[in-house]
């Protein structure tokens, strides 16, 4: 054996930034010491280091996704009370969350029911769970998409602006419904959904049934063409239940000693 040479640590740091291996650079002193202490064989040295660098490189990636993502604080799937919803099924939620088959195939889902009922929440939380497996989604306010694609189209830019779009595996548009009445907003918005239609998934929630649409959208024939791809490969989920708030407000008032009644508090307190 050639007698061992010495190693230049400082050139070493250098190189490890230079290739971009901020896990190894930081851990390697460590497992080096263990390493020799301990007699491991180089391979099992070098396979734990890069084990490392792949989970650091990992749970960077998803920081970064959730960052973009925007989604509200606070609103995660383990602190979502499905037993207020009950026709909505927390293992379907769960499936979604696994996001693999509908992403993968641009289908949709699509929450209606009334201000309260959780369908921020449960958008906000499936987009995280979502987040923490891997995909990219973007939360963002109906009206305000809507917004940005108007500004878009007025710079002659909303193919490209739509396109950018397409970097999320699920784009959830919260309150369809009140978007508006003005033509040249809905139009930018089933652009989008046309867009997106079986390559990319679009999350949306609304107050009103689709029944109600062509009522707030003023272009029939569109509303129908854009709803049709929307709910061809969709899931849909009714959440037609009493507004959460309203319902904890009761149950406080009730005070302790009694069990909440959950989907059912529909008595006057
Ligand atoms: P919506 O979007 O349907 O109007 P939100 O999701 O904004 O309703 O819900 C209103 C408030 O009640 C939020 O603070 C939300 O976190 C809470 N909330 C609603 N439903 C639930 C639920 N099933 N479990 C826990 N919190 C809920
Ligand atoms: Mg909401």
């Amino acid at each position: 054996m050639t007698p061992a040479q010495p190693i230049d640590t400082a050139r070493l740091t250098l190189i490890l930034n230079e290739l971009r291996l901020p896990a190894i650079k930081t851990l390697w002193p460590d497992f080096a010491s263990r390493a020799d202490k301990e007699g491991w064989p180089a391979a099992r040295f070098l396979a734990a280091l890069a084990e490392h660098e792949i989970a650091e490189r990992d749970r960077r990636r998803i920081a970064r996704h959730l960052d973009e993502a925007r989604l509200p604080p606070g609103k995660s799937l383990e602190s979502f009370d499905f037993d207020a919803v009950p026709m909505v099924s927390k293992a379907q939620i769960m499936a979604l969350a696994a996001g693999d088959s509908w992403l993968d195939q641009g289908a949709n889902v699509i929450m209606f029911g009334p201000p309260g009922g959780g369908k921020t929440h449960l958008a906000a939380a499936l987009g995280l769970a979502l987040v923490e497996n891997g995909w990219r989604v973007l939360f963002t306010r109906t009206t305000d998409l809507v917004q940005k694609l108007q500004v878009a189209r007025r710079n002659l830019d909303l193919e490209a602006a739509i396109a950018k779009l397409d970097k999320y595996h699920l784009l959830i548009c919260d309150d369809l419904a009140y978007v508006t009445k003005d033509q040249a907003e809905t139009s930018v918005l089933f652009e989008l959904i046309g867009a997106r239609y079986e390559r990319r998934s679009l999350l949306v929630t609304a107050n009103q049934p689709f029944g109600e649409w062509s009522k707030v959208f003023p272009d029939q024939a569109m509303t129908l063409a854009a709803v049709d791809r929307l709910v061809h490969h969709a899931t849909i989920l009714e959440m037609n239940v009493e507004s959460y708030r309203r319902r904890e407000a009761l149950e406080r008032k009730r005070g302790p000693g009694r069990p909440a009644s959950r989907a059912t508090a529909k008595s006057s307190a």
